[in-house]
């Protein structure tokens, strides 16, 4: 496997990170909330900027393109539903498009919710995916331009991916999140493991991504919304999917 990740936090709460195929040298930041820790990022790893793949028009992962593509003249790839609010775009992208980063191949699946044309992107080889405020660690995005049943139906084109899958999120929000999923799942016990976990990865200031889709589907209550056990302990059984998680979604935007 010739991909090779970088993790690294920019403004308060924003990942960054940078994706290396080794063969051919090219490296991609994926958003770029701010240029100068990107550039410390590139100093540290020696990789050179090629390309710069943004999930959403938010500022803080779109701030520091300007920057960084006048001194790298990266190419810039952004969702084609939202790329006029996204400075700087050479090439736009939609569901099913296919994204190369030197050898390295990534999917475009369009994730619609927290904004309408948000896309994550698929390294299917690499079992690597880049999902922007659409899933994160324990939660989800929240809905802004969208719907619930849209953000719902986003969700679960990305819990459909393989469960080895390498999710790398927008935000390192994880403790929180598991501190709200334990009031509607008390019991599940592999969020009590993940809650351990993350405590113990947050006081070493290590991060607590990235995190597999399969753990992700045993714990997070997000993804998890269509359980009969879900929907009963938001006092739903038998509605659907969507309305359940819309609840949860209503209940996280109040904890
Ligand atoms: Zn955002
Ligand atoms: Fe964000």
């Amino acid at each position: 496997m010739s991909a090779a990740t970088h993790l690294f936090l920019c403004l308060k709460d924003n990942y960054g990170v940078l994706l290396h195929d080794s063969q051919s040298g090219a490296t991609a930041a994926i958003d770029a909330p701010e240029a100068a820790p990107i550039e410390a990022a590139l100093r540290a790893t020696g990789w050179t900027l090629t390309d710069i793949l943004v999930t959403h028009h938010h500022a803080d992962h779109t701030g520091g393109i300007r920057e960084l593509k006048s001194r790298y003249k990266s190419r810039v790839v952004a969702p084609a539903r939202e790329a006029a609010k996204i400075p700087e775009v050479d090439e736009t992208v939609r569901e099913g498009d296919t994204v190369s980063i030197g050898k390295l191949s990534a999917a475009v699946i369009e994730t619609p919710g927290h904004t309408l044309g948000h896309v994550a992107y698929w390294f299917q080889h690499d079992q690597l995916a880049f999902v922007g405020d659409t899933l994160f660690s324990i939660g989800c995005g929240r809905v802004i331009e969208g719907t619930p049943g849209m953000m719902w139906d986003s969700l679960k084109k990305l819990r459909q991916l393989p469960n080895d899958t390498r999710i790398y999120c927008g935000h390192e929000y994880t403790l929180a999140n598991i501190r709200f999923a334990r009031t509607i799942e008390p019991d599940n016990q592999v969020l009590a493991a993940r809650e351990v976990q993350a405590m113990r990865q947050v006081a070493q200031s290590e991060p607590t991504i990235p995190v597999t889709v399969g753990d992700e589907k045993l714990a997070n209550p997000f993804l998890r919304a269509d359980l009969p056990d879900v929907a009963a302990s938001v006092g739903m059984i038998g509605r659907p999917a969507a309305d359940v998680f819309a609840e949860i979604r209503a209940r996280k935007n109040r904890f």
